[in-house]
């Protein structure tokens, strides 16, 4: 299994090397690791050396982290582009849930990591909380790959994303008691999904209230092939698959 969305950082862990670990022993091939920051960018690259082919890292500006000087550290996100070959870009994109008072920045920021996507034909991992139309209206207008992390819209915008080409990345959200999210999965091909933990954060039940894992893919793959009728197996094989497509790996 891998787990396409995930946050082993310092600042959400104390036993990242335990949590790896445990990991390895649960079936886990690879973890994308995303930074929400420079300084994340930095760490999931130092992180992904230590555990090479096992750990890889994805760099980028989270919205909620912009800084009066984000452009200055694009341009650094983009020279660790070049220098060291992170797997993808992300995680950014829109959160107006956090602040709608800096709507401007927050879709230039996209914007920009949308060009290095591109530049780098890299793909990105898209945060999109209570922005649904702005962001729909970027990715139609600049067409970059990637991962619509965390989705839990509605089909119809589901169906849109995938119109893009894009992928959406399911997590913990659909193992919840009253997630609406089952019933538009239902009607999703698998060739369209990729799984994700977003740990630390959307632990999936029944472990709801502790510490997230990448260990708990299997939670989430064992709840989609509940929801489809079909076999742990083939969620696993296809999304999985598909996740190799995307990353190159
Ligand atoms: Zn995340």
């Amino acid at each position: 299994m891998i787990d396409t969305h995930a946050h082993l950082l310092k600042e959400f862990y104390d036993n990242i090397e335990e949590t790896i670990n445990n990991s390895k022993i649960n079936n886990i091939l690879h973890i994308i690791n995303c930074a929400d920051s420079l300084s994340s960018s930095y760490e999931t690259l130092q992180l992904s050396k230590q555990y090479k082919n096992f750990v890889l890292p994805a760099i980028g500006i989270h919205p909620n982290n912009i800084k009066d000087n984000w452009k200055e550290e694009i341009n650094e996100i983009e020279i660790l582009i070049k220098k060291e070959k992170p797997i993808a870009i992300g995680e950014t994109g829109l959160d107006y849930y956090h602040n709608k008072e800096n709507k401007i920045e927050q879709i230039e920021l996209f914007k920009s990591q949308i060009n290095l996507s591109k530049k780098y034909n890299l793909p990105i991992l898209i945060h999109s909380r209570e922005a649904t139309k702005d962001t729909l209206d970027i990715l139609k207008e600049t067409k970059p790959i990637g991962i619509i992390h965390c989705f839990s819209g509605s089909l119809e915008t589901a169906k849109e994303y995938i119109k893009l080409g894009l992928y959406l990345g399911i997590g913990g959200v659909i193992t919840f008691k009253n997630s609406k999210l089952p019933e538009v999965i239902k009607e999703i091909p698998l060739e369209n999904i990729v799984l994700e933990t977003d740990c630390p954060f959307l632990t999936p039940h029944p472990h709801r209230g502790k510490q997230n894992s990448p260990s708990y893919i299997y939670l989430i793959a064992e709840r989609i092939a509940q929801i489809k009728n079909i076999s742990i197996e083939e969620v696993i094989k296809q999304t999985s698959n598909n996740a190799k497509d995307i990353f190159k790996i």
